[in-house]
């Protein structure tokens, strides 16, 4: 098992023994708001170099935080990705040993879009804003703990999509235009520059370019297709077709990603409604993302750490 994982699992496992409901049921203390006894904003504490959060799939509709005035703003919700989100954190933990971080919107979108900036997400609503801070600084907080114990790390904003064509979307910030460039300009700084995996673009062991990180044979897209789910990006599907709608990353993936500096890489992954509708695939689907994010995090950031010890 690595030294650096060590103590902290450690730790981490006799906090979880003696106080296991705790532990599950424990939030963010300052700034969380309570509705009866969910909270609006929920943190699980992690302690591994992945931060998950999951921004559209709540369901609280309270009094207090009435619907969003505004008429031309998202509020369809992303149906299961609390659910997919918390089987995948703990198929992490069967897996590895170790807990993700993973932030929680329990509010409805049409409550709160914390995928946006506050004033779009919140629409005046003081509550909203607080919540909307509390779930931006839980990712801040998480992201700076990853940060200080691991030097570097993977933030994923989980979404779902309803679009026709029923795959995976997985953004990096680049548009289906910027997408469908060749390579060769798709590597060059320009575009890199405001990439929400710049990080790992610069400072990748195997010197892999953007655009094989982005679709190439090890990206995360061909990871998560080869187990069964087809996704774009990807070697298959390199980009989406002019007339395919195509999410490439929100608020969230920019601000807790790479582009604006630091060693935390943001990528948002947008599952398709087909998927996050059936039971049974949704439960395999937390397994077999839990392999893919783990594989990735092995590949490209702790090729050294033996996830699998116990
Ligand atoms: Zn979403």
């Amino acid at each position: 098992m690595n030294n650096l994982l060590r103590p902290f699992k450690i730790s981490f496992i006799a906090c979880f023994l003696s106080l296991p409901l705790l532990i599950l049921a424990q939030s963010k203390d300052s700034g969380t708001i309570k509705n009866g006894t969910k909270t609006y904003i929920e943190v699980l504490p992690g302690n591994m170099p992945l931060v998950i959060s999951i921004p559209h799939g709540g369901y609280l509709l309270p009094d207090e935080i009435p619907e969003r005035p505004c008429t031309n703003c998202a509020k369809h919700p992303d149906i299961f990705t609390i659910e997919i989100g918390l089987a995948l954190r703990n198929s992490i933990f069967k897996k590895t040993g170790y807990y993700p971080y993973v932030i929680i919107n329990n509010l409805h979108r049409t409550r709160l879009d914390p995928n946006r900036n506050v004033s779009e997400a919140a629409d005046g609503n003081k509550n909203a804003e607080l919540a909307w801070t509390t779930f931006q600084s839980s990712i801040d907080s998480a992201n700076a703990q990853v940060k200080k114990k691991f030097g570097k790390g993977l933030y994923i904003d989980l979404h779902g999509h309803r679009h026709d064509v029923k795959r995976t979307e997985i953004g990096y910030l680049l548009s289906s235009e910027e997408l469908q460039m060749e390579d060769d300009l798709l590597n060059s700084e320009a575009f890199i520059e405001y990439s929400s995996i710049r990080h790992l673009i610069t400072a990748n062991a195997f010197k892999r370019s953007y655009a094989d990180l982005v679709r190439g044979k090890f990206s995360l897209g061909s990871l998560l297709e080869s187990m069964g789910y087809p996704c774009v990006p990807s070697p298959a599907h390199p980009f989406p077709k002019t007339d395919e709608p195509y999410f490439s990353g929100g608020y969230n993936t920019t601000r807790h990603g790479s582009s604006t500096g630091g060693t935390i890489d943001g990528i948002q992954i947008e599952l398709d409604e087909m998927i996050r509708s059936d039971p049974k695939k949704r439960e395999q689907l937390a397994v077999d993302l839990a392999s893919v994010l783990v594989d990735y995090l092995k590949i490209y950031y702790f090729p050294e750490f033996n996830f699998s010890a116990h």
